[in-house]
């Protein structure tokens, strides 16, 4: 059965950020309304309300989720801060208040926004699957509140309560409006730092393009459904070719 343009509701966290805002627009393009909750307004589009606020605040969450069957959560402090206290406020207090708010507020369908770090050890990974287990010793501190938060998400889906989840892990996410990959890689070359070759050369890395990132988000909603295999389940997201770098 397709889902009537009438229920076609749904929350993006995060959604004035480099991913969040393509989500929506491609969201608003396939006949959703959409309610962006952030603590910053970066932009305004037909058919978007904005809730502008701290999801680690439980009440402005609710009213922004207030009859909404479908929330993505992909607000995360910036990965290069050194601000632990922050990272462990957002990616995992912050998580369980968006859980609980999503409880409260009857939400049915909650989409994280991991990251397919929370895999890697440090040393090469080649074409990893989903089975892989969690880090032991995560990368950074970043990537070690993005285990915790999958976590959370992933165990609190429950068939019972009518409250499915998923999580979609994209490595390095580049496109239109990128703040950070690109410019960064770019601004290295500047200044003369990209001279180096670590290895032999034939390194590849795993980027995606946005659109990518987007299609496997919005792929994972509108099939979670209680009988599929999707539930609890994490998903790393990537383009056909990994990159030469
Ligand atoms: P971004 O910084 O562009 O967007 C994050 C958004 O979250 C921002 O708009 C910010 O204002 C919002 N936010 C931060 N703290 C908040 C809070 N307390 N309450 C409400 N909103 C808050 O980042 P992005 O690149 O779009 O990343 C989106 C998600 O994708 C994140 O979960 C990130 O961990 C994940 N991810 C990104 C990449 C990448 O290469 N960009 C790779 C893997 C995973």
């Amino acid at each position: 059965t397709r889902i009537r343009p009438s229920s076609k509701r749904c929350a993006v966290i995060g959604g004035s950020g480099f991913l969040g805002r393509h989500l929506v627009e491609r969201l608003v393009g396939r006949g959703y309304t959409v309610s962006v909750f952030d603590i910053r307004q970066a932009y305004e589009l037909p058919g978007v309300t904005f809730h502008q606020g701290d999801l680690c605040d439980k009440q402005a969450l609710l009213s922004a989720l207030k009859d909404v069957p479908i929330v993505f959560h992909c607000a995360s402090p910036a990965p290069g801060s050194d601000d632990r206290a922050l990272f462990q406020r957002v990616n995992i207090d912050g998580t369980r208040t968006v859980i609980q708010a999503c409880l409260e507020a009857g939400v049915q369908k909650l989409i994280l926004t991991s990251s397919a770090s929370v895999v890697f050890e440090g040393t090469d990974i080649k074409n990893g699957k989903e089975d892989l287990p969690y880090a032991k010793k995560p990368i950074d501190y970043y990537t070690a509140t993005k285990i915790q938060q999958e976590k959370l998400v992933l165990e609190a889906c429950s068939k019972e309560k009518g409250f499915l989840t998923v999580a979609i892990r994209p490595h390095g996410i580049f496109g239109p409006r990128d703040p950070q990959l690109v410019p960064i890689l770019v601004d290295s070359a500047r200044r003369g730092k990209m001279k180096f070759i670590i290895g032999d050369g034939s390194n590849l890395v795993d980027f995606t393009y946005v659109e990518n990132v987007v299609h496997g988000h919005i792929l994972a909603a509108e099939h979670l459904k209680a009988e599929s295999p999707l539930c609890a389940q994490a998903y790393h997201i990537t383009n056909d070719e990994p990159v030469r770098f």
